[in-house]
C-alpha cells in the first residue's frame, strides 16, 4: 500500500484522459508525481475502479462496433444474408465493462510501474501550492511545486428531467439499459444525443429526439447537417427541433414527457429517456474560496493560452479551461504542452485551430477547421471542392447514402480552412486532414499526393483536384 508523500514535484487533481496524460508525461522524466480523484463521487459506480479512460467515449465507440455490425447484416451490406439475427444487449454491456476494466487495469499497472501514487481522496486546492485532503479527519495538506487541474466535465443536469437510473438515464449510465426500449426519448439533438440516437435506433428502439434549438447541428458545416438530417431522419430517428422538454413524471412504468415547441405545449410517452443535455466543466468543489482561483461565468477555470491559470505553477487542462473544444484528445495535446512547461522544455503550444472534431453517428461526421458558413460571415475570400464518395467502389458506403468530402479553401493563398467529411469512416479519414491543416497544406498540395486507389481516402484528393479544376 503506498503512502502520501508530505510533498510531490507535481500533485494532478483527476484520472481523465488529461490528467493521466500529464502524469505519465511527468513521471517518465523522473518527477514525483501523485494523482487525486474523488472517484466515489462519480455517478455511475458501475464504471469504476478507475476512471483513466473516457468511460462516455469509450462506451460509445464499444456500443458502435457491435452495432455497426448488427445494423451492416441486418440490412445485408456487402452481399451477406443472414437470417434470425438478434442483438444480445447484456453481452454487448459485458464487452464494454470489460473492455473499459481491462484499460483501467492497464493503465494503474503503469502507474504502479513509473511510481506514481494514485489516491482515490477527496481534496481540494488551497493555494498555488498547498492541497488539503478532505478524506481525512483533521484535514491533512499536502505541498507540490506544481499542480495541474484536470478533473474533466459532468453531465449538466435538467431539475425538470431527474436522473433515476431506472427510467430517465444520462449518457454514461444509458450504456447499462439492459433491456432495448420500445420507445425512447434523448432530451438535447446535440452531439451525445445523436450518437446515442444511432445506437438505440438501429437496435430497433423508435427513437424520438427533443431538442430546444430551432436549428438542427449548428456547429457543423451547414451543408453536412442538411444532410445529416435527411439522412437520420430517414434511418427513422423522429427529430423535433424547438422542443424544449419542461416536465417528466414516471407513471406505471412509463416517462411521461411534457414538451414545449412554437405551435404551444405538446405531451409524449416513452419507456426510457436519456438526458443529453450537454457537459460543464467539474470546477464545483476543485477549489477554496481562499486560494482565489478565476473562473468565468461558465464557471470555467480561466487561463492563459499557455493553460496556466491565475495562480503560480497551477495548471488547468482539458474540459476544465475554456480553450477549445470539450474533447479528450484536446486535453492530452495540453497535457503534454503543460509537463513541458514544468520540465522547462521549449515546448509548441497547442494548435486550437487543427483539433478534429468526431461525432459517432451513422454515419459518421467528422470535421477540422472552420466551417463555410463561419467564413462567409467573416467576410473571408472562399472556394469550395465537393467529392462524394461512390458506394460502388468503397464497401463501407452503404448504397442509400450520400457520403461526402468538402474542402474550403482561401481563394487568394489556396490554403486550407476546412475539411469536412461525411461518411462511415470519417473519424479516421480526419487524420489526413488534420495533418494536411498543421502543416499549412494548400489544396494543390493534397491534390497532388498520392492516395491509394481505390480507397475512401482519395475522396479528400478528389475534393482538391475537383476544385482546382473548377478554378480554372
Ligand atoms: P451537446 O452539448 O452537443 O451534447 O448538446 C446538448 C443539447 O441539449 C443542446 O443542443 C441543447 O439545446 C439541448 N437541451 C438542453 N436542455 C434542453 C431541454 N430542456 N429540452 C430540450 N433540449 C435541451
Amino acid at each position: 500500500m503506498r503512502k502520501l508523500k508530505a510533498k510531490y514535484d507535481v500533485i494532478i487533481f483527476g484520472s481523465g484522459p488529461s490528467a493521466y496524460t500529464s502524469a505519465l508525461h511527468c513521471a517518465k522524466s523522473k518527477l514525483k508525481v501523485l494523482c487525486l480523484d474523488n472517484l466515489s463521487a462519480k455517478p455511475d459506480k458501475s464504471l469504476l475502479p478507475g476512471i483513466f479512460t473516457h468511460p462516455n467515449t469509450l462506451a460509445t465507440l464499444c456500443f458502435l462496433e457491435g452495432v455497426n455490425c448488427y445494423s451492416d447484416l441486418i440490412n445485408n451490406l456487402n452481399g451477406i444474408e443472414a437470417d434470425n439475427l438478434s442483438c444480445n444487449l447484456s453481452q454487448l454491456i459485458a464487452r464494454k465493462n470489460q473492455y473499459i476494466a481491462s484499460l483501467n487495469q492497464t493503465y494503474h499497472k503503469n502507474f504502479k510501474e513509473l511510481g506514481i501514487d494514485f489516491f482515490n481522496l477527496n481534496a481540494r486546492l488551497i493555494s498555488s501550492n498547498t492541497v488539503e485532503i478532505l478524506s481525512f479527519s483533521p484535514p491533512y495538506k499536502i505541498q507540490a511545486d506544481n499542480i495541474i487541474l484536470a478533473t474533466e466535465s459532468i453531465p449538466i443536469t435538467i431539475p425538470c428531467a431527474p436522473i433515476d437510473n431506472k427510467h430517465i438515464y444520462d449518457a454514461a449510465s444509458s450504456f447499462n439499459i439492459d433491456e432495448i426500449p420500445n420507445r425512447l426519448g434523448i432530451l438535447g439533438a446535440g452531439i451525445v444525443g445523436l450518437e446515442l440516437a444511432s445506437i438505440w435506433r438501429r437496435l430497433g428502439a423508435e427513437t424520438i429526439l427533443l431538442e430546444a434549438q430551432e436549428t438542427f447541428l449548428n456547429i457543423v458545416d451547414n451543408q453536412i447537417s442538411r444532410e445529416a438530417y435527411k439522412c437520420f431522419t430517414g434511418q427513422g430517428m423522429e427529430l423535433r427541433l424547438g422542443a424544449r422538454v419542461t416536465s417528466t413524471k414516471i407513471i406505471n412504468n412509463k416517462v411521461h414527457i411534457e414538451f414545449q415547441d412554437s405551435d404551444g405545449f405538446h405531451a409524449i410517452r416513452v419507456d426510457k429517456l436519456i438526458v443529453a443535455s450537454g457537459r460543464k466543466p467539474n470546477t464545483q468543489h476543485l477549489a477554496a474560496p481562499e486560494a482565489n482561483l478565476l473562473l468565468d461565468e461558465n464557471h470555467f477555470i480561466h487561463v492563459t493560452e499557455k493553460c496556466r491559470t491565475n495562480l503560480p505553477n497551477t495548471y488547468a487542462i482539458g474540459d476544465l479551461n475554456m480553450l477549445g473544444p470539450m474533447l479528450p484528445h484536446k486535453g492530452i495535446a495540453e497535457a503534454q504542452f503543460v509537463t513541458e512547461q514544468i520540465l522547462g522544455i521549449q515546448g509548441s503550444p497547442v494548435n486550437y485551430e487543427t483539433i478534429p472534431n468526431v461525432i459517432f453517428t451513422y454515419p459518421q461526421i467528422a470535421w477540422v477547421g472552420q466551417t463555410e458558413q463561419a467564413l462567409k460571415s467573416k467576410g473571408h475570400p472562399i472556394k469550395v471542392g465537393i467529392s462524394s464518395i461512390n458506394p460502388k467502389t468503397h464497401k463501407y458506403t452503404p448504397h442509400s447514402l450520400n457520403a461526402f468530402v468538402k474542402v474550403i479553401a482561401c481563394a487568394k493563398s489556396d490554403k486550407i480552412k476546412g475539411i469536412h467529411i461525411f461518411a462511415n469512416i470519417a473519424s479516421e479519414l480526419i487524420a489526413e486532414a488534420t495533418l494536411a491543416m498543421e502543416f499549412s497544406a494548400t489544396t494543390e498540395d493534397i491534390a497532388r499526393t498520392s492516395h491509394s486507389h481505390p480507397s475512401v481516402a482519395e475522396s479528400i484528393r478528389n475534393a482538391c483536384q475537383n476544385m482546382l479544376e473548377k478554378a480554372k
